[in-house]
């Protein structure tokens, strides 16, 4: 059976972001992948093995759950890190299979050294430092027994990286907050070294990190949603524009292009006079004579019921906006201007069609959500295909 809309990757955008991404980190820092939350809705099963295709071979996943899936789509025997959640009976699992994971409490810590022990393998853990985000990370009287139990298992841990996460690297007003946070960091990671450990990678920075804040980027940057096209926030992107303006051309096209597209088709055709309601209730009255059309694609599919009456799509190159509530699974869009329009015809909700798009942060201003939750709430089961 079809679905009532699929997603599109396109690979050739992903490889602009990519070259774009490795010039901003260097060629010596490895790029890892956030493939969380579905790839960003992107779908990981299509996305992953699309990325190894394009080079990539470092994944980072929150769960041991994203972890499998990861490592189920590999093609290329790429490494996987799990930054957040595991169930203590995941963890033999991951050691099992080579996948890394943040260590950031001693339970965690002990149950490594007890999988490892288990499986015959030693564990790979990077070590999470509390420097200010408050809410994962080792610090204090902790770190120094987290330290003293990696010392006495060798065979069991190998400490290949340390880390930490910043609060708000994609503003300005965070400044302090997070160059503080460098700091910390370096501290701990200069009071390992002075104890025998030394982590291979030292890893800080995010998307927001990696374009603000160059000191963060170190050995290793957890790419997300650069990779995937779009800027973390506004002021993120205003600030690499200003240090890019050349004075001359005041608007280069963005270095970050849209991997994603996600596309429907028109249901049905109707004429509707001046003075109707459209829809439930009186939220939609026609001021003109109008040709509508349905759209099956409504807020169980992801398209948050906050557009009504607000959002636009694209049908023949050409903005329709949503009228009237957007329903469960279907939405009422105004085709009046779009020429002749067909049952059948493309429907565009994000991404290019011809020479307009609708952009994610468009669509999530109206919203009033960001980037990442517009993407993540597309759901996992609308099919998506790679595209050149
Ligand atoms: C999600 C996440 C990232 C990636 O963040 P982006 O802003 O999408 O680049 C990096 N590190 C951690 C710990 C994360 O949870």
């Amino acid at each position: 059976m079809r679905h009532s809309s699929h997603v599109e990757i396109s690979k050739s955008a992903y490889l602009k972001n990519l070259k774009f991404l490795r010039r901003t980190i260097g060629r010596e820092t490895l790029l890892s992948s956030v493939v969380k939350g579905n790839a960003y809705g992107h779908g990981i099963a299509t996305f992953l093995p699309m990325a190894e295709s394009c080079g990539v071979r470092h994944f980072s996943v929150f769960s041991a759950e994203e972890a499998y899936l990861a490592h189920r789509a590999s093609q290329q025997d790429s490494r996987i890190l799990i930054m957040g959640y595991i169930d203590p009976d995941e963890l033999e699992w991951a050691v099992d299979h080579g996948v890394a994971f943040f260590v950031f409490d001693l339970p965690r810590l002990n149950a490594a050294v007890r999988a490892a022990e288990q499986v015959k393998r030693p564990a790979k853990i990077h070590l999470e430092i509390e420097t200010g985000m408050n809410r994962t990370g080792f610090e204090g009287a902790d770190f120094e027994e987290a330290i003293s139990i990696i010392k006495t298992h060798p065979d069991e841990i190998i400490v290949e990286g340390a880390c930490t996460h910043l609060a708000g690297a994609e503003s300005v007003a965070n400044y302090l907050r997070v160059t503080t946070q460098l700091e910390i960091f370096e501290q701990a990671c200069r009071h390992l070294r002075e104890l025998g450990i030394t982590p291979a990678v030292r890893h800080t920075a995010c998307s927001a990190a990696s374009l603000n804040y160059p000191q963060s980027i170190m050995d290793m940057v957890r790419m997300g949603i650069a990779q995937y096209g779009y800027w973390p926030n506004k002021e993120t992107q205003m600030h690499y524009e200003l240090e890019h303006e050349d004075g001359r051309l005041r608007t280069k096209a963005s270095p970050l292009k849209g991997v994603l597209r996600w596309v429907s088709r028109i249901m049905s055709l109707k004429r509707v006079k001046r003075g109707q309601f459209v829809g439930y209730g009186t939220t939609y009255q026609a001021m003109r004579n109008q040709t509508l059309a349905t759209v099956p694609v409504g807020y169980y599919h992801g398209f948050s019921r906050s557009l009504s009456n607000l959002g636009h799509v694209l049908v023949n190159g050409r903005r329709a906006p949503v009228v009237g509530l957007v329903n469960m699974n279907m939405m009422m869009i105004d085709v009046t201007d779009c020429n002749t329009v067909g049952p059948g015809d493309e429907v565009t909700l994000i991404g290019p069609q011809r020479r307009s798009r609708i952009t994610v942060s468009s669509f999530s201003d109206l919203s009033s959500s960001v980037n990442y939750e517009v993407l993540v709430r597309i759901p996992s089961t609308i099919p998506r295909v790679v595209v050149d």
